[in-house]
């Protein structure tokens, strides 16, 4: 038992082991690659706006350094614990390898729901909470981001506060920044426009015209919303969209910028558009031609996984498929054809990775540069991935699991033990 107990990370660890069993990894080197190298666990008092004390649980997981810097987001959350941001570091590491990156996986996160503070609190909670860990990040050691819960300003916030200490500006310890403050272009809807690239790509394998295709998406956040403008921009026909509030269905199709302007004015998709409302559960399981689950863990569990009626599961959020689902999936290898989260939602470190070089190097691109770089980095994995899929036999998540592991296991066998 380690650590990190908890059903998110036994399934990082189940995926691990499938993967390792598949590359013929010894016993003995298993632990070393799965093990994070660091685990922070931090207490944030905050003056709150009615003049008492709150103190909220924070951690951060630094999954390995072999390569260069941990890198991944920072996660504002009610149920965020040790376990959970441990597993989304190991899938950090993996993603950023996939792309060749040279980075290890990080995430943090804190057991709070960013919804119930103010403007003023989340800003005293986002500068304690960077405070804390000042003494473990750095440019070279750990590079923060955003994910879910935080945003543009509470990055601005992480820099500002890193940047005060060391009494100069340093933008390159976090990236996801507005681009005023040494943000890149492009980076905000990097990781949606990396779904909506990479479905139109599987749409294309399976021969099945995007003008003529449906999509629903579950979850509205910064994925969700440009994962559904992206596919709109394409052609598709977004026929359901979804928050933690409610999930809407209309076969006709749905204005996906309407949405989003209506979310933004609104805090939530609750009372856009004359849709049929759905149950979350039976949402997914509507037909369609890509479902994109861009929201939390663990939401296709093997019961889901039977009743998919999607051509293309295009996985915007990080682990939304349980291995159980997989074993499903697998049985239906023909019938759904699956973006596994490493590839699909690797357009936001690909970004944060350019906006990390920009700023080191003081010199910044255009948004046609970002983004083209962004879809060719994005082919390559994908072409990687398809052509382990079909040499190995093996399903995309499997492909692109392997290709992540064995970077990381490499550099790890190269490097050697010191002492
Ligand atoms: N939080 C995002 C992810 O899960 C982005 C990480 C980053 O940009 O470093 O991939």
């Amino acid at each position: 038992m380690t650590l990190y107990a908890g059903p998110v990370f036994e399934m990082a660890r189940q995926q691990f082991h499938i993967i390792a069993d598949h590359l013929d990894i010894p016993l003995d080197e298993r632990e070393r690659l799965l093990l994070p190298k660091r685990a922070i666990c931090v207490s944030c008092p905050i003056h709150m706006d009615d003049g008492r004390t709150a103190v909220f649980q924070g951690f951060r997981v630094q999954h390995h350094l072999t390569l260069g810097p941990a890198k991944g987001g920072t996660r504002f959350a009610p149920g965020v614990d040790l376990g959970e941001v441990a597993a989304l570091a190991v899938w950090m590491s993996w993603k950023c390898a996939l792309a060749e990156l040279p980075y290890g996986g990080g995430k943090g996160g804190v057991a709070v729901d960013p919804s119930a503070l103010s403007l003023r609190e989340l800003e005293n909670l986002s500068r304690r909470y960077m405070q804390e860990m000042i003494p473990f990040v750095g440019p070279r050691i750990d590079v923060m981001a955003p994910d879910m819960g935080t945003n543009e300003q509470v990055m601005a916030w992480f820099m500002d506060t890193y940047s005060m200490y060391q009494g100069v500006t340093v933008p390159e310890i976090v990236t996801g920044k507005p681009v005023g403050s040494g943000g890149t272009l492009g980076r905000r809807e990097a990781t949606g426009h990396g779904v909506a690239f990479l479905a139109v790509r599987a749409l294309d394998r399976l021969q099945i015209d995007p003008t003529n295709a449906s999509a629903i998406i579950q979850g509205f956040g910064n994925v969700g919303s440009h994962a559904a403008l992206g596919l709109a921009a394409r052609g598709v026909r977004v026929t359901g969209i979804s928050d933690h509030m409610i999930a809407l269905y209309d076969p006709r199709g749905l204005d996906a910028g309407a949405a989003a302007a209506h979310v933004a004015r609104h805090g939530s998709l609750k009372g856009f558009a004359d849709a049929a409302e759905v149950g979350p559960r039976e949402f997914l399981a509507l037909p369609c031609d890509v479902l994109a689950p861009c929201a939390i863990e663990r939401v296709i569990d093997a019961e889901i996984a039977a009743l998919l009626q999607c051509r293309v599961l295009a996985e915007g959020a990080n682990g939304p498929t349980t291995p159980d689902a997989d074993e499903v999936l697998a049985q239906r290898n023909r019938e759904i054809f699956v973006v596994p989260d490493i590839l699909c939602n690797a357009g936001g470190v690909i970004v944060s990775y350019f906006e990390w070089v920009q700023d080191l190097q003081q010199y910044f691109w255009s948004r046609e540069e970002v983004m083209d770089r962004l879809e060719r980095a994005l082919e390559r994995s994908w072409n990687k991935v398809v052509e382990r899929a079909e040499r190995d036999g093996i399903s995309g998540r499997m492909a692109a699991m392997a290709i992540g592991v064995e970077r990381v296991r490499a550099a790890k066998l190269s490097r050697g033990l010191f002492p």
